[in-house]
C-alpha cells in the first residue's frame, strides 16, 4: 500500500510519552489518531483525534490499519502493557505497516537504593508475603488482586482508578494521579509508617519521587522487572526519536504550515 501524506499515524497511547508525541505531530500538521484502551473513566486526553475501547485483538487492529490507510504505528503504551504491544507487532506484520515501540528508559538503582528485583507481579507478591509489614503498593489497579492472598501485611494501595479484583484483607485505597512531589512522598511514607514499597519498573519522572523518598528513609523496594520488547521490534526512548523515525519511514518532511491554518 502506498501511503499518502494525509494518511494518519496511529499512536497506541495511555502514557505521557504518547501525549507528548501527539502534541508534536499535531503541531507539525500531521494526521494523528491516538488510541486509548478506554478503561479509565476520565483519562488525560491527547491532542488530535482520539479513539477508545480497543480493536478486537491483532486481527481487529490489522483491519483498522488497512481501513484507515494508516502510514505508521507508534506503540507508546506503558512498558507493562503486553497484550496490545504483541497485537501491534502481529498487525503491523500482516499489513506491512511500519511499527516502532516508544518506551521510556527503565529506572536504574543508585546510591542508597535498596532494591530487590521481582520477575513478575506474582513473584513480588510472594516476596511481600515473606516479609509482611506495612506496604506501599503502587503497581496499578490491575495487579492488586495478586496481593489479595497476603494476610500478614497491611497495604496502602495507590491507584488512579478503582482497583480490579479481590483486595488484600488489610488495606487502605488511595486514589490519586501523579506527578508526585518528593516532599509529599516522604510525608506519605511517614504518615503510614511504610516499611516496604512495591513498584513496577515503569520509568519516567512522574512517579520517580517515591524511589528517592524510600531510599532516603532506608526502605526496601521490590521492583518488578519489565517484560521484554518483541524481538526485532524497532525501539526508541523518546518522542523526539519517534518523530525522527516517522520522518524516515514515511519519507515525509513535516508540514508546519498546516497546523496554524
Ligand atoms: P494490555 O493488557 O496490553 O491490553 C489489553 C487489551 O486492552 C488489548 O488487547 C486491547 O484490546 C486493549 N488496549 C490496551 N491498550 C490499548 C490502547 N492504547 N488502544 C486501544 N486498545 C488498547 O493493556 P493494559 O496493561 O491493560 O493497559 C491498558 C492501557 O493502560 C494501555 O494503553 C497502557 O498504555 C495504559 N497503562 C498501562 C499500565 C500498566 O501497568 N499495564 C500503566 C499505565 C498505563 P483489543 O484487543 O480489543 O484491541
Amino acid at each position: 500500500m502506498t501511503s499518502r501524506s494525509n494518511d494518519p499515524v496511529l499512536i497506541l497511547g495511555g502514557t505521557s510519552e504518547a501525549r507528548e508525541l501527539a502534541v508534536a505531530l499535531v503541531g507539525q500538521g500531521r494526521e494523528t489518531i491516538s488510541s486509548l484502551a478506554g478503561r479509565v473513566k476520565d483519562p488525560a486526553l491527547p491532542q488530535g483525534a482520539v479513539i477508545s475501547g480497543g480493536f478486537g485483538g491483532a486481527d481487529g487492529l490489522a483491519t483498522w490499519l488497512t481501513a484507515n490507510r494508516c502510514q505508521a504505528v507508534v506503540d507508546a503504551t506503558h512498558p507493562f502493557a503486553q497484550r496490545i504491544s504483541a497485537n501491534a507487532v502481529l498487525a503491523a506484520g500482516t499489513t506491512g505497516t511500519p511499527l516502532v515501540r516508544l518506551q521510556r528508559p527503565a529506572w536504574e538503582p543508585s546510591g542508597a537504593d535498596r532494591w530487590t528485583m521481582a520477575d513478575d507481579i506474582g513473584a513480588a507478591a510472594q516476596m511481600v508475603g515473606a516479609r509482611g509489614g506495612r506496604v506501599f503498593l503502587t503497581t496499578g489497579r490491575q495487579d492488586v488482586g495478586s496481593f489479595a492472598g497476603v494476610r500478614n501485611a497491611w497495604f496502602l494501595i495507590r491507584v488512579v482508578a478503582p482497583p480490579e479484583g479481590d483486595l488484600p484483607q488489610q488495606h487502605l485505597v488511595l486514589r490519586s494521579r501523579g506527578p508526585y512531589r518528593l516532599d509529599d512522598e516522604r510525608q506519605l511514607l511517614r504518615e503510614h509508617r511504610i516499611d516496604l514499597l512495591v513498584t513496577k519498573n515503569s520509568g519516567g519522572e512522574h512517579t520517580r519521587a517515591k524511589l528517592r523518598a524510600a531510599a532516603d528513609a532506608g526502605i526496601e523496594v521490590i521492583v518488578v522487572r519489565r517484560p521484554p520488547v518483541a524481538p526485532g521490534c524497532t525501539q526508541v526512548a523518546s518522542s523526539a526519536a519517534a518523530l525522527a523515525w516517522l520522518d524516515q519511514v514515511t519519507g515525509q518532511a513535516p508540514d508546519s504550515t498546516k497546523a496554524s491554518s
